[in-house]
């Protein structure tokens, strides 16, 4: 398979992806994306990319966990395992909402949840187009 990026090969690997919400985290282990061996992109099978999905989800909506309502740029980044940047791209481009208040950006703990609604993957049925992966690709990490 070549990457649909760079146009490199891609090869499946055994990995683990991670979310967490404050001191808690899970660790998903014996995932199998394909990798890029160019520019690093990474590719889940929709199966794959749902299951995780809908972990992450159930985690997020946990009622038992103690969340704040309002996260900084630190929080968000580092929920999504994401680099600052990043969360500034999505900002950008509205996959995120956020207020500024003073010289800080104050976001609101459900517009990040939303980031793991079902509808992002599911709403088109089985077919997972490539922004559905770009958004999976930046809960998980790049
Ligand atoms: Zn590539």
């Amino acid at each position: 398979m070549k990457c649909v990026y760079c146009g490199s090969e891609m090869k499946k690997i055994k990995t683990s992806v991670s979310a967490s919400w404050g001191k808690y985290k899970i660790e998903i282990q014996g995932v199998e994306p394909y990798v890029c061996t160019g520019c690093d992109h990474k590719m889940y099978d929709p199966e794959e990319a749902r299951m995780i999905q809908e972990i992450a989800r159930g985690y997020a909506d946990s009622k038992l966990i103690e969340k704040p309502e309002f996260l900084n740029v630190d929080e968000v980044s580092d929920l999504l395992k994401v680099s600052q940047q990043t969360i500034y791209n999505m900002l950008k481009d509205g996959r995120l909402i956020a207020s500024k208040i003073g010289r800080e950006w104050r976001f609101n703990r459900n517009s990040v949840e939303r980031l793991f609604a079902p509808q992002a993957v599911a709403a088109r049925g089985n077919t997972i187009t490539k922004n559905d992966l770009d958004i999976i690709d930046s809960l998980l990490g790049e």
